[in-house]
């Protein structure tokens, strides 16, 4: 191990360290360490290093905010952070470039500042750019993935563009090629005058639209207002734990149905406020939280027969690289 980290320190525009706590790094506060923290400052960086890892074929986790992110208590091994890749150019015509580490609320504030709306649902949702792509976030019938042109994929072969189409997105989801991470996004921007996307007779938000800085400000005071009394977003969590089995039938429904709201495992508690949600109350271990998550899926199971599917990502402890 220590050959490696010599190795891959040498390798430029990076910085590598051992060790790092994962859970200040994630909004539920929970999990071990990362064995080896890379955060490369630019995309030519990530190239080499995700070069690097693949010649020595080793494996790497990509770290956003860790807003969707459960890390086991005993750690995993390598993970990239991109927090530092966070710019935002608009191109002349018909899109805007932003790179995968720039956090939602940020690019939010640039939507208000230069007059753009579409995305105003979205606020409150505490991801980075490039995690929002690979869980498709998305509130209130709009999802991210809609707006997307095209995703920048960065692999150990170098960088290319990939044009998003009807496949590339699902509920909670995005299609990212093995192997590769989103390290940008271009979003469309409709032109003035430009004809909508009509899908089933609806107008399909599928481009962000120019328009009152100030409007797209209420749009989002209105959105936080709704948000601010269904979600307890004062405490530690990771959001929704899991996905709506239907789109009529949700998942929180369903665990408080079974009278779960506010059954504690220790430090960890299914939300009084939302039932969907697991919150941290301070001193909460990943395993704690998971193993409220196993005892929800049994008694939903149990109560009403649904198979409740995590939408929450899950680290497992990686024991190789804890023992080099
Ligand atoms: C209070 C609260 C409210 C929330 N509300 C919502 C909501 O309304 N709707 C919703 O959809 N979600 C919601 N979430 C969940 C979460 O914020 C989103 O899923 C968010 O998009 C995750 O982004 P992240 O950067 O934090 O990803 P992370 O948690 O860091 O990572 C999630 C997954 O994405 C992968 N990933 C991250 N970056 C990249 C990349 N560049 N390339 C490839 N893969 C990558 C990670 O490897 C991991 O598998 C909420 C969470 C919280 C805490």
């Amino acid at each position: 191990m220590q050959q490696f980290f010599k190795d891959i320190s040498q390798i430029k525009g990076i910085t590598c360290r051992e060790n790092v706590p994962l859970a200040p790094l994630t909004t539920m506060k929970v999990g071990g360490k990362a064995r080896c923290f890379i955060t490369p400052s630019t995309i030519g960086a990530l190239e080499r290093v995700l070069r690097f890892l693949h010649r020595h074929q080793i494996s790497f986790k990509v770290l956003g905010n860790g807003s969707n992110l459960i890390v086991e208590d005993e750690g995993v091994g390598v993970v990239l952070s991109l927090s530092l890749l966070k710019g935002i150019y608009r191109s002349k015509c018909d899109s805007v470039y932003v790179e995968a580490g720039c956090s939602l609320p940020g690019f939010l504030k640039w939507c208000i500042k230069n007059g753009y709306t579409g995305l105003e649902s979205l606020v409150g949702i505490p991801g980075s750019l490039g995690g929002a792509i690979s869980m498709n976030a998305g509130a209130n019938d709009v999802s991210i993935g809609n707006f997307v042109k095209e995703l920048c994929i960065t692999t150990a072969d170098g960088s290319y563009w990939l044009k998003a189409d009807e496949n590339t997105f699902h509920y909670r989801a995005g299609s990212i090629p093995p192997g590769g991470l989103v390290s940008a996004v271009r979003f469309r921007i409709r032109k003035e005058g430009e004809a909508q996307c009509v899908q089933k007779g609806i107008v399909a938000a599928d481009a962000l639209v120019p328009s009152h800085g100030s409007l797209v400000r209420d749009n989002i005071r209105q959105a936080m207002k709704k948000r601010l009394s269904t979600q307890p977003l004062g405490q530690a969590s990771a959001g929704c734990i899991f996905k709506n089995p239907l789109p009529e039938c949700s998942a929180w429904s369903l665990i408080a149905s079974c009278g779960l709201q506010g059954f504690r495992m220790r430090d960890a508690q299914v939300s009084p406020k939302h039932a969907n949600f697991i919150v941290n109350l301070g001193q909460a271990s990943s395993h704690d939280v998971l193993s409220l998550i196993g005892l929800i899926k049994k008694r939903v199971w149990e109560n009403t027969g649904v198979v409740l599917k995590e939408e929450v990502v899950v680290w497992r402890h990686e024991e190789e690289f804890w023992q080099k």
